[in-house]
């Protein structure tokens, strides 16, 4: 087991806090004074160091660049009112991780380093999670191959780091979504239940398209048929129909399981709704829209917690919403942030004190 006392801890003797401006600071531009470290070899995890945020040497061969075993999470932290640090569910993205280094064939990570790495490191940098409305602290943390070894193999050798970031509010206007049709982002036995790299490159042609049709994402549909939807660009996505709010499930491992998707659904349910996991079709939100019984849609992730989606296109089918008169959505986003910022009882033990 490793103690705290285990990781090797190097303060910078230059805090580029009081330089930098936490209001209205962009998403992932900025890191905060410190970064940990921890290296893969020889069978075992060692070297956990946390030091100054700093560039790295590597060698142009190591692995991750060429062969793309590299995955990441990314949860965030809050002040209460009282100024104390918490963060939100990190636990599950530890779980998540380890899961994806399984899946990419790289070696699972203890939760000695990742949990009390992470604790370690944010208060030692908790200054930097800004104190105004809407502003937190985005913690990524994330591992990737290091064999300097140009030949295809799973690696012997890994680095698993933490960065910090503060970030402001995310300004996420209501979305307007085009329905992919063409490429995908995930199939069964492929990785798209893991958070890998590769996942976010592979999107990337997509989405550009979709942006050159001034669509902000694809929501993106199975690879047989295109028929049943699976997550809209990086976030999960959410239909309420009737009472009752559908959500793909993660049954065919295309799906990756949003901590957001699970922390909305519960509250969902408190609010009354019925929650149900399953295939959904294309054609069962049109029938839905037509009958006038879809009330809302909505992405959830890490960055922008609840993201409204305004118009649905499908060929040439356009399904336009009146997100102003929502009340589900905007309520499960506030309630979500109220308890992230301690302003009402966490009741689920959601926020872990560090
Ligand atoms: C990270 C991510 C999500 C959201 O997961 P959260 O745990 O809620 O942040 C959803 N879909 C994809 C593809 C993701 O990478």
């Amino acid at each position: 087991m490793l103690a705290v006392s285990d990781i090797n801890i190097t303060k910078t003797t230059h805090s580029r806090l009081e330089e930098t401006n936490l209001v209205n600071i962009p998403f992932g531009k900025y890191f905060t004074d410190h970064m940990l470290v921890a290296d893969y070899e020889d069978g075992e995890w060692k070297n956990v160091e946390i030091k100054p945020y700093q560039s790295m040497m590597m060698a142009p061969s190591i692995a991750a660049l060429h062969y793309g075993q590299a995955i990441f999470e990314g949860i965030k932290a809050y002040k209460n009112p009282a100024g104390q640090p918490f963060v939100f569910r990190p636990y599950d993205n530890f779980k998540r991780f380890n899961i994806s280094a399984e899946r990419m064939q790289m070696p699972t990570v203890p939760e000695e380093i990742f949990m009390d790495g992470l604790k370690t490191l944010i208060q030692l940098d908790k200054d930097w999670i800004p104190n105004q409305e809407d502003h937190s602290l985005y913690i990524r943390p994330f591992m990737f191959s290091c064999d300097e070894l140009i030949g295809v193999k799973p690696a012997d050798k890994y680095k698993f780091m933490i960065i910090l970031s503060p970030t402001g509010p995310y300004y996420n206007t209501p979305m307007r979504i085009y329905v992919e049709e063409q490429y995908v982002r995930a199939v069964p036995g492929g990785v798209g239940y893991a958070k890998a790299a590769g996942n976010y490159g592979a999107a990337m042609f997509a989405t550009a398209q979709a942006k050159k049709k001034g669509y902000d994402q694809v929501l993106w549909t199975d690879a047989f048929e295109h028929k049943y939807v699976q997550e809209c660009g990086t976030m999960n996505v959410f239909f309420i129909i009737g009472n009752t709010a559908v959500t793909p499930d993660l049954g065919a491992g295309t799906i990756l399981a949003g901590v957001t998707r699970d922390s909305v659904m519960v509250m969902l349910k408190e609010l009354g709704l019925k929650v149900e996991e399953r295939m959904l079709s294309v054609d069962e939100i049109i029938e839905a829209h037509k009958a006038g019984i879809l009330r809302e849609v909505f992405g959830t992730g890490t960055a922008a917690t609840i993201s409204l989606i305004k118009e649905l296109r499908y060929k040439d089918y356009v399904i336009e919403f009146d997100v102003d008169s929502w009340q589900t959505a905007p309520e499960v986003k506030d309630r979500l942030n109220k308890i992230r910022y301690g302003l009402i009882p966490d009741d689920h033990n959601w926020m872990l004190k560090v």
